[in-house]
């Protein structure tokens, strides 16, 4: 058996006439850009998130681009983020002209460890950037009581988020500005690129509609240096068909997560992530990650293609999965602060230990609505395998 990390034609069989019908319909109206399908998913998505406004733009890194420049955050800001995320993170925070601040995460759930975050506030902080990273929400109320009491903006990247709660109110509706992102692999994917903000704040969201067509509030007056970033119509269209089974492919996920923590919990080399125990929190499991902590499972593998056993567990593991049919990523194997492109922010190996030793061990398991009970036991009795006493 041949198991995919993800699929994405996979929905087809349940929407794709739904879509095709949308999509010829967008087509032969003529209207490729804004138009009806784009007010009615603003205007949905919102209501998802339950935050006022929603406005929709190119990307999940625009998003975030827009939210830092609608808070007026640029050159000798600095922001507090994780390091354990996708590059565009930090990437948005370096390219309105601040500095990326990181701090090491929580080994329990991989999100920011909200006890260093006060340390490493200074003068020049401007906001607290979390991401609800895998679907695992950060603790809001925290978050926003130390917002609170150092007058600090919160975003809050929400692009692995979507569908996930804290304390049953959605995450994009506790920060100043929520970022979303609706690239294909997210739990709310369109057939390309696309994102979109939410806030409560009237100004803010004028500011980044604005700011998301070349800074133009009225046609051919330009009263800002924005940005080319709009969510196509098409892709609007696609995103109006898939809102309404959001709920419902969450669902879905959460028993294949709950599948795999009810199995794979006897097996003692494995960190399973952390769930929703204390039921205060909605986990949208956009991703299922495990981590390997040891090599007990070494002697079990027949097939060892000169990898180095010692360092190297996790890439080991995945390759022997691999060569079994189960096919997994790493998100992510190199941390933020590590990356060759911010040499220069002069963070070291061991800068971060958490973070660094997470990045080392973590690997995510195949989760989409469509998996199969048959695929998912497949990659369960696959893994126990490889770990046999
Ligand atoms: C995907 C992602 C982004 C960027 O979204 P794009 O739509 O790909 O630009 C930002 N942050 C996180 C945590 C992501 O997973």
């Amino acid at each position: 058996m041949q198991i995919p990390p993800f699929s994405l034609d996979a929905q087809i069989s349940e929407i794709g006439v739904e879509i095709e019908e949308a999509l010829i319909r967008v087509f032969r109206s003529g209207k490729y850009i804004g138009g009806e399908e784009v007010n009615s998913f603003e205007k949905a998505f919102a209501s998802v998130i339950q935050t006022t406004y929603s406005v929709s733009c190119n990307s999940g890194t625009d998003a975030l681009i827009l939210a830092l420049r609608a808070l007026d955050i640029g050159e000798d800001d600095e922001v507090i983020t994780s390091s354990f995320s996708f590059f565009a993170t930090a990437e948005a925070i370096t390219s309105v002209g601040a500095r990326p601040i990181f701090v090491d995460i929580d080994p329990e759930n991989y999100l920011m460890d909200l006890s260093l975050i006060e340390k490493a506030i200074t003068p020049s902080t401007k906001a607290i950037l979390p991401v609800h990273l895998f679907g695992h929400p950060l603790d809001m109320d925290k978050v926003m009581e130390i917002a609170k009491n150092h007058k600090l903006k919160v975003i809050e990247d929400c692009a692995q988020a979507v569908g996930a709660d804290w304390g049953g109110k959605p995450v994009g509706s506790y920060g100043d500005i929520g970022c979303f992102s609706f690239f294909p692999t997210k739990n709310l994917g369109a057939a390309g690129d696309g994102g979109a903000i939410t806030t409560d704040d009237c100004e803010l969201a004028k500011t980044i509609r604005e700011l998301a067509i070349h800074g133009m509030p009225k046609r051919y007056l330009h009263t800002n240096i924005g940005y080319n970033s709009r969510l196509d119509s098409l892709q609007a269209a696609i995103l109006n068909v898939k809102l309404l089974r959001l709920n419902k492919w969450i669902e879905q996920r959460k028993e294949i997560a709950n599948h795999y923590i009810n199995k794979l919990s006897v097996i003692e080399a494995i960190r399973l992530p952390s769930n929703n125990l204390i039921n205060n929190f909605g986990h949208s499991w956009n991703q299922f990650v495990i981590r390997i902590m040891d090599n007990s499972f070494v002697k079990n593998i027949k097939f060892t293609p000169g990898l180095d056993i010692d360092n190297e567990n996790r890439d080991l593991f995945k390759t022997e999965l691999e060569r079994l049919g189960v096919n997994t990523i790493i998100y992510y194997p190199i941390p933020i602060h590590l990356q060759p492109a911010y040499k220069e922010l002069g963070y070291k190996e061991g800068s971060l230990p958490v973070t660094e030793t997470v990045c080392n061990q973590v690997i995510s398991l195949p989760i989409f609505p469509e998996l199969e009970s048959i695929q998912q036991s497949y990659v369960i009795n696959t893994i126990k395998e490889i770990f046999r006493k």
